[in-house]
């Protein structure tokens, strides 16, 4: 994080109409240039978390809308928090904005590192309104404890590789015209260890690791989509020789409500009034995301008409209000009458006329707003 806020534009020198794709660009030749593996400054490292952050901020169209228009103020109150890394993950940052080969000349920050786990979680679109802590497990390894690690069954011994005689590493020889050339690889036989297990680890069948379960909470926050990923930074595999661990990457699932259609932030349903509900107005229950809720229907109430309950819908994640929820009125016609009851409709057309069924001129303009 930088502790002078400077603006975001002027760390990633660019200019303010700047699209994804020079924002993108001046990122990458900066990143190349400021990187504390690359450069030798004193303070590479702080400058170039600037760089990351201001990044992080311009590339997304919701921070940086936030940014434009509120700044440095506006993405706190708005809830944006810069990723914190450390160098180790940051090989995975790039290969997934650039592709793999960002940092492939650049062996040091790659060693050591451990892999990262996927793990899923799902959970209700009602949670997801709200933000929700759900305790997720994933399988992590660790050393083995029969072998301590090893590999090899616990009052056995390792051999010497009889092929390479304990070197690790073997010559071919191979004659041609042009006289004697002399290969040297790594040992197939032991892959280069030198030594060869008889017996492997009954437990971790010589993998010297095994897969242990583990769970965390974690703070799904509200407004989520349903495909978005959490990481929990450190908390994947370990590393082979004392270096950091990888991550995991929490999908979440929203999994979809029978009632409600989610679009972007905005929810939709649907009422169904009985035809003599909607004539002579009345309440009605509805199913919102904060429970159910009595809606007041005016009488004459048009099949197609559209209640809007404004800053009722989701959440808008990492920002602020909530989106609209917009109830779509169907009107439910009788498909089975009785004598009585089909007389007593007969009467009442005879007695209707062309004011009893006044047309709503905007009707049809309604219909096609509900489907925006
Ligand atoms: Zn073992
Ligand atoms: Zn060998």
């Amino acid at each position: 994080m930088a502790t002078a806020e400077r603006d975001y534009y002027e760390v990633l020198g660019v200019g303010r109409n700047a699209d994804e794709a020079e924002i993108k660009k001046a990122f990458r030749g900066l990143a190349r240039q400021v990187h504390p593996d690359v450069s030798d400054a004193p303070d590479a490292e702080e400058r170039f978390k600037e760089v990351v952050e201001a990044y992080e901020v311009l590339s997304n169209t919701e921070t940086r809308e936030l940014y434009d228009r509120y700044g440095h103020d506006g993405l706190r109150s708005g809830g944006f928090r810069p990723s914190q890394f450390d160098f180790g993950n940051l090989t995975d940052l790039f290969s997934a904005f650039f592709g793999d080969d960002f940092f492939a000349t650049n062996a040091r920050t790659r060693r050591g590192r451990g892999a990262d786990i996927a793990a899923e979680v799902e959970i209700e679109l009602t949670d997801a309104a709200r933000g929700v802590q759900r305790e997720v497990p994933f399988r992590v390894a660790i050393a083995c404890s029969r072998c301590d690690g090893q590999g090899v069954e616990p009052g056995t011994d390792v051999i010497t590789c009889p092929t390479c005689g304990g070197m690790g590493r073997v010559q071919h020889v191979s004659r041609s015209a042009f006289g004697e050339f002399i290969r040297t690889q790594a040992c197939p036989e032991c892959r280069g260890r030198g030594e060869l297990v008889e017996h492997p680890c009954e437990q971790c069948d010589g993998a010297g690791q095994v897969l242990e379960e583990r769970r965390l909470d974690v703070d799904i926050p509200a407004g989520i989509h349903d495909g978005q990923r959490i990481r929990l930074s450190g908390e994947g595999h370990p590393a082979n020789a004392g270096g950091r661990a990888g991550d995991v990457y929490v999908r979440v699932r929203v999994r979809p409500d029978p009632r409600f259609v989610r679009e972007g932030d905005d929810i939709f349903s649907t009422v169904d009034l009985t035809m003599t509900q909607a004539a002579l107005g009345g309440r009605v229950s509805v199913p919102t995301l904060d429970g159910d809720e009595e809606l007041e229907f005016e009488p004459g109430t048009q099949p197609g008409q559209l209640v809007v309950l404004r800053g009722r819908g989701m959440p808008v994640l990492q920002g602020f209000g909530r989106g609209d929820h917009r109830v779509l009125v169907n009107v439910a016609i009788p498909r089975q009458l009785t004598d009585e009851q089909r007389d007593l409709l007969a009467r009442f057309d005879e007695s209707a006329g062309e004011e009893t069924y006044r047309p709503d001129e905007g009707f049809f303009e309604k219909l096609k707003s509900a489907f925006r």
